[in-house]
């Protein structure tokens, strides 16, 4: 296993304080990493960090709001080498397109498109004098798929998807890989309007092959492999963790 060992490693996860960011924190934790855990609320990431240090991981806190250039630049560079980066903190804000607020609009693209930009620059350029770097940027289904009333969430996660390649053709020859995961329905704050509406679980049930919602610790395994030395020639990819959503109609 020494494959997907992590040991000695530093990984910033962002929007980590609960959901899919602390699952992902605590998949790298358990194969080996220090992880350094991220969100606004510093209340809320120091109760996360006692919880995976009680499972015996090193886990540091850098509260800061991603969508904040400044802010990140600032945090980045106080938090030393870093690893692995794991861009995951994002919102979903639902409405029919043509009410569509433009506030939230740019909420939206702040929180899940501005905000992998701002973080991946800062932490890539401490990985590029180094040599070496891992970038795994959390997208969505709806980086390929529309669905109504989410049609700026698509176009964020969608570009999240591009923005990835693109990271991937500029940093690669400098020995970083950069690849995605893209995660299909899985039961989270996010997703909690979702999940208590009987007839929309019916329908993922029915539209899902695997015929079920995701459990958050089933993206450990490709967050795992996009960390480690197991994917050191995996570059630019997007790994759907989706039940089989993705590839049917
Ligand atoms: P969640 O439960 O709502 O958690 C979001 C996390 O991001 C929280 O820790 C939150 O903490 C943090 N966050 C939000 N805005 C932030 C900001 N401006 N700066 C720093 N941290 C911020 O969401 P989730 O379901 O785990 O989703 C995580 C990621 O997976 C998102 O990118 C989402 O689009 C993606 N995803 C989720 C699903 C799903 O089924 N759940 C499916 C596909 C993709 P604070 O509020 O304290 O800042």
């Amino acid at each position: 296993m020494t494959l997907f060992d992590l040991s000695g490693r530093r990984a910033l996860i962002t929007g980590s304080s609960q959901g899919i960011g602390f699952a992902l924190a605590r998949a790298l934790g358990g194969a080996g990493a220090a992880v350094v855990l991220n969100g606004r609320d510093a209340g809320k990431l120091d109760a996360a960090a006692s919880i995976l240090r009680g499972e015996g991981m090193t886990v540091e806190t850098a509260a800061f709001d991603v969508t904040d250039y400044a802010a990140v630049a600032a945090a980045v560079a106080g938090l030393g080498t870093l690893d692995i980066l794991v861009n995951n903190a994002g919102i979903q804000r639902r409405a029919p397109l043509e009410d569509f607020p433009e506030a939230t609009w740019h909420e939206l693209m702040r929180t899940n498109l501005d905000s992998v930009f701002y973080v991946a620059q800062a932490v890539a350029r401490g990985m590029i004098a180094r040599k070496r770097g891992k970038i795994i940027n959390i997208c969505s289904v709806q980086s390929e798929l529309g669905r109504p009333s989410i049609a700026p969430y698509a176009a964020s996660k969608g570009a999240v998807k591009m923005l990835t390649k693109g990271m991937c053709a500029d940093w690669a020859k400098h020995g970083l890989q950069v690849n995605g995961i893209g995660p299909g329905y899985f039961e989270t704050e996010l997703t909690a309007a979702l999940v208590a509406d009987p007839a929309f679980s019916d329908w993922l049930c029915k539209r899902t092959p695997a015929g079920r919602w995701g459990r958050v610790e089933e993206l450990a395994g490709a967050a795992i492999f996009l960390a480690s030395g197991a994917s050191d020639f995996v570059n630019g990819q997007i790994i759907y963790v989706d039940g089989g959503l993705t590839s049917v109609v």
